[in-house]
């Protein structure tokens, strides 16, 4: 079986992978110069390579921690204890125990209680469909109360969600209050963040060794144009015009780019596609030469402040892995045509830098080596109330295509470890499938056969 793959992030090439170790040959065609997509690097101009975006692996992420123990990797994985705070009225407060959820001081005692409560109750759910039609405000408001959830919840949704969270469901904060939990780890809950040396491109990199080695193949610099379908089956991959046939072609991508790429597929399934919406994101890199604030992740609680969060990645990854350096992401998700992604660099540096002088008066505008501007319109897939039924599934209505994309993950979040888990189920849904067709076809061959000696 021969599969043409389109994408190189860490869906495309961990599918690859996956189905190369059943025997299966594939081909993985990436538009850009680099593999990994969103979990890509970013080489400065002094030639360090540092994540393109934010990413930590977290210790309880199990199914990446055995691919990397599988591909031989495992030693280049690093754990640290790491904090987590908020910026609320101008000031930073701890947030990475029970007593100081129960200090955090603009809320009563009640409210803190409640606070501490929602985290709890969270863990406790078992059936996440039950929150599938309750909106997130609701269900936060009925755990936290009305005021926490005005003066900490509000901001950060509205942050998130780039105001449009009315109709989000709670099973939004659910994952992530559950993922984080997830973190903490030992009898006394410390939470623990991580990192591959070399970021996500290391484990990357090491399952398109193994692609290879089985005599598989990875294009880069090659966008694909169209997938090429025939009389309802995809019949391969076109690119620089001409057509390539494989058996099979599995996308990777977003669903609005999957969609440009099947001109062929019925108008009804394009528009089924066309109902995926998500979220795009700025996330200027401030690449810095001192640490700024000693917590991977600062929310934003204060909606003045036109970035979400203050993510300083080298509080878990030693900065001698990334040239010394100390690396601060200013994260802002978007809707993907928001006015801010019209924005030029400059004008993003002017803004995003008087905020951050505003936030810290002792920040130095001269820490900054380089400051570098990332920005992507279809980051994370957005799942409205009651919407599980617009998921596509990675079976298409074309025959011989597969979608594997992130949209299909939910209600958990999208990650390095959900992504490459998904993969590995596509993996085994392509192979089930063509094995159905090559059984139905020698069914029908057998039956053709039967029928030419006359003999029933
Ligand atoms: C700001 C941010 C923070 C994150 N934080 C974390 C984190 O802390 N931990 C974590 O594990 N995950 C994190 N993630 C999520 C993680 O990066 C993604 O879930 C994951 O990288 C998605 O991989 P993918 O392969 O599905 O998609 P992508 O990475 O988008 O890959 C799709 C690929 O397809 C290619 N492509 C598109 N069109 C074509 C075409 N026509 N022809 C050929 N190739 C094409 C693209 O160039 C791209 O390389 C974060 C993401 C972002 C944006």
């Amino acid at each position: 079986m021969n599969v043409g793959i389109i994408g190189g992030g860490i869906m495309g090439i961990s599918l690859g992978y996956f189905l190369s170790q059943q025997g299966v040959h594939v081909e993985i065609f990436e538009a850009s110069p680099t593999l990994g997509g969103l979990a890509g690097p970013l080489i400065l101009d002094d030639g360090t390579s540092v994540d393109r975006f934010y990413h930590a692996i977290l210790s309880s992420d199990s199914h990446l921690s055995e691919l990397c123990m599988e591909l031989g990797i495992a030693d280049r994985l690093r754990f640290r204890e790491t904090k987590m705070g908020f910026y609320y009225d101008g000031a930073i407060y701890s947030m990475n125990s029970m007593m100081e959820f129960l200090r955090f001081p603009p809320l009563g005692w009640i409210d803190r209680f409640r606070l501490g409560l929602t985290v709890l109750n969270a863990q406790f759910v078992r059936d996440w469909h039950e929150l599938e039609g309750v909106s997130v405000q609701d269900w936060l408001v009925r755990w936290s109360g009305q005021r926490t959830y005005e003066n900490i919840w509000r901001p950060m949704l509205k942050a998130k969600f780039d105001g449009n969270y009315a109709d989000a469901p709670a099973t939004y904060i659910w994952s992530r209050l559950v993922r984080m939990k997830s973190t903490r780890s030992g009898a006394n809950q410390k939470e623990e963040a991580g990192h591959l040396i070399g970021g996500y491109l290391t484990l990357i990199r090491a399952m398109a060794e193994r692609i290879e080695a089985a005599g598989g193949q990875i294009h880069l610099r090659c966008p694909v144009q169209e997938i090429a379908i025939e009389n309802g089956r995809a019949v391969g991959i076109r690119r620089d015009g001409a057509v390539q046939p494989y058996d099979a072609v599995v996308a990777t991508v977003q669903a609005p780019i999957f969609r440009r790429l099947i001109p062929g597929a019925s108008t009804e399934y394009q528009d089924y596609l066309g109902k995926t919406d998500y979220l795009g994101i700025i996330a200027p890199l401030l690449v810095l030469n001192r640490p700024l604030t000693g917590y991977w992740t600062l929310n934003i609680t204060d909606d003045r402040i036109p970035f979400t969060g203050v993510v300083e990645t080298t509080t878990f990854i030693d900065p001698q892995y990334v040239g010394g350096h100390h690396l601060v992401y200013l994260p802002k998700y978007t809707a993907p045509d928001s006015a801010w992604q019209k924005m030029s660099d400059d004008e993003i540096r002017k803004v995003w830098l008087e905020n951050l002088k505003a936030m810290f008066p002792d920040f130095d505008p001269k820490s900054v080596q380089y400051f570098l501007v990332n920005r992507e319109r279809y980051v994370e897939p957005l799942h409205l109330l009651n919407s599980t039924h617009l998921i596509p599934s990675i079976e298409t209505p074309v025959r011989n295509l597969y979608l594997a994309t992130t949209a299909q993950i939910y209600p958990a979040l999208t990650n390095g470890e959900s992504v490459s888990r998904h993969a590995r189920q596509a993996a085994e849904v392509v192979t089930a499938s063509r094995q159905q067709e090559y059984e139905g076809i020698s069914d029908h061959q057998s039956t053709l056969a039967l029928e030419g000696t006359g003999n029933r």
